[in-house]
C-alpha cells in the first residue's frame, strides 16, 4: 500500500481538513502520479455539500489533476517515470458497453468510476480524488499534458476545459456561429476561450458587472448583464448555441428566448433542483434543450493537444491547500478569476 495524504470532508457540508489514507500498489496497467496541482471545480463543492445526494464520506474531492509519473506497472505502454500526466473526472469504466466502445466512457451504461466518491473495485471502498499528494489509476484513464502548457494553468482543462470543449464540438461551434456563454466562472471562461479559438461570435451573459468587463478581456465580442431586461430583450432570437454553466437555480425561459430557429441550449451547470421548461419556448422556433457531461478520454486528449497547439490555458488563482475552505467560499460567491488551483507542494513533507 502507498501512504497518501490529502484533505477530506468527513461528512456533508463539513470543512475540509487533513486526512491520511492508502492507495493501492500499482497493478500491471497502473501508473502512480505525484500530484503537483489540482483545480477546484464547483462540482467538488456540490458533492461535499451532498447537493445531488449519493456523496460518500470521508471525501477527498478533486478531479482536475496534473502531475508527474513516478512509477508504472509492468504492462504500462503509454507512460514512463518522469512524464507529465493528468487525470480528470473518471478513473475507469466497464470498457465493454456501446458508449465505452465509442470512446464516450462518461456515458458508460454501467456507470463510469468517478475519480472520487465512486465505488472502487480495487479497494472495495470508495475512490479518493486529487486534493492529495498522489493517485494511482489505469493508464487507459490517464492523459498526456503537452510540454508547451504551464502545468498549473492546465489543471482545470481536465474538467472545466473538456466539459465545455465537448458539447462545442458535438454541436459544431465554429465560424459563422453565434454562441452565448451563461455564467463566467471556471467552465464559462473556458467556453469563451474555445469559442473565440473556434471562430464563433461569442457573447457572455453574467450576473456580475465586473465580469462583463473581464469577458471582453478574455476575447468575448459582447457581454450582457442578465439583470438588465432591456439588454436581454435586445439579444432575443440571435443565438445558434448557448452553453449554460450556472451552478444555482436560474431562469431557463430567459435563455431559451435568446435562441434563433434550430438553436440549442446545452445545460452543463448542475443546480440541484429541477427548473421548469415551457413547451412554447421550444416549439415556435424548433429550439432544442440538451445536456452534456465532461467528455471521453480520447476527446480529453484531443482537447489537451488542441490547447497545446493554440496556447490555451485557464486563468487561475493558486491557493495552498490549507486555504481550501476559503477558496470554496469565494467560489460560491463567484469571487475568483476564474479557477482556484491547489499547489500541492503546500502539503509539505510527511
Ligand atoms: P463556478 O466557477 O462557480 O461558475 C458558476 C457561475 O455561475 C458563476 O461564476 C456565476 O457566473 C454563475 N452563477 C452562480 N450563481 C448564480 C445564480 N444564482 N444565478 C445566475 N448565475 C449564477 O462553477 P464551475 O466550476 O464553472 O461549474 C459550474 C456548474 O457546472 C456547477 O454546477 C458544476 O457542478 C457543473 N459542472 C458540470 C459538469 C458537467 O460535466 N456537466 C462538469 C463540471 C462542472 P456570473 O458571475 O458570471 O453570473
Ligand atoms: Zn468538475
Ligand atoms: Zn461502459
Amino acid at each position: 500500500m502507498i501512504r497518501s495524504r490529502g484533505y477530506a470532508a468527513r461528512r456533508a457540508k463539513a470543512r475540509l481538513e487533513p486526512f491520511s489514507f492508502e492507495r493501492r500498489e500499482p497493478a500491471p496497467h497502473d501508473v502512480v502520479l505525484q500530484i503537483e496541482y489540482c483545480g477546484v471545480c464547483h462540482s467538488d463543492i456540490h458533492q461535499v455539500n451532498n447537493d445531488w445526494g449519493g456523496s460518500e464520506f470521508p471525501m477527498v474531492p478533486g478531479h482536475e489533476i496534473v502531475g508527474n509519473v513516478t512509477r508504472t506497472g509492468p504492462e504500462v505502454k503509454k507512460f514512463a517515470p518522469g512524464d507529465r500526466a493528468a487525470i480528470g473526472c473518471m478513473v475507469d469504466s466497464c470498457r465493454s458497453c456501446s458508449s465505452c466502445l465509442d470512446g464516450e466512457e462518461q456515458y458508460c451504461e454501467n456507470g463510469p468510476v468517478f475519480t472520487y466518491s465512486s465505488p472502487d473495485k480495487h479497494s472495495g471502498g470508495f475512490t479518493y480524488g486529487g486534493y492529495s499528494d498522489c493517485i494511482v489509476a489505469d493508464e487507459a484513464f490517464v492523459v498526456k499534458v503537452p510540454e508547451k502548457l504551464d502545468l498549473a494553468s492546465a489543471a482545470p482543462l481536465l474538467c472545466a476545459g473538456i466539459t465545455t470543449y465537448s458539447p462545442m464540438r458535438r454541436w459544431h461551434v465554429g465560424a459563422g456561429c453565434t454562441m452565448g456563454v451563461v455564467g463566467l466562472g471556471g467552465l464559462g471562461h473556458m467556453a469563451v476561450k474555445f469559442g473565440c479559438a473556434f471562430g464563433a461570435q461569442v457573447a457572455v451573459f453574467t450576473t456580475s458587472a465586473w465580469k462583463a468587463r473581464e469577458a471582453q478581456r478574455l476575447g468575448a465580442h459582447e457581454a450582457v448583464l442578465s439583470s438588465d431586461g432591456a439588454a436581454m430583450a435586445a439579444q432575443a432570437g440571435r443565438f445558434d448555441f448557448i452553453i449554460d454553466t450556472v451552478s444555482a437555480p436560474h431562469d431557463i425561459h430567459a435563455l431559451l428566448t435568446l435562441l434563433r430557429r434550430d438553436g440549442v441550449l446545452v445545460l452543463v451547470g448542475l443546480p440541484p433542483d429541477p427548473a421548469p421548461v415551457a413547451a412554447f419556448d421550444l416549439i415556435g422556433r424548433r429550439r432544442s434543450l440538451a445536456g452534456s457531461v465532461i467528455g471521453g478520454i480520447r476527446e480529453t486528449q484531443e482537447m489537451l493537444d488542441y490547447c497545446g497547439t493554440h496556447g490555451i490555458t485557464c486563468d487561475i488563482e493558486m491557493t495552498p491547500i490549507q486555504k481550501i475552505n476559503e477558496a470554496y467560499a469565494r467560489t460560491v460567491k463567484g469571487d475568483v478569476k476564474f479557477r482556484f488551483v491547489i499547489d500541492m507542494a503546500s502539503l509539505g513533507e510527511p
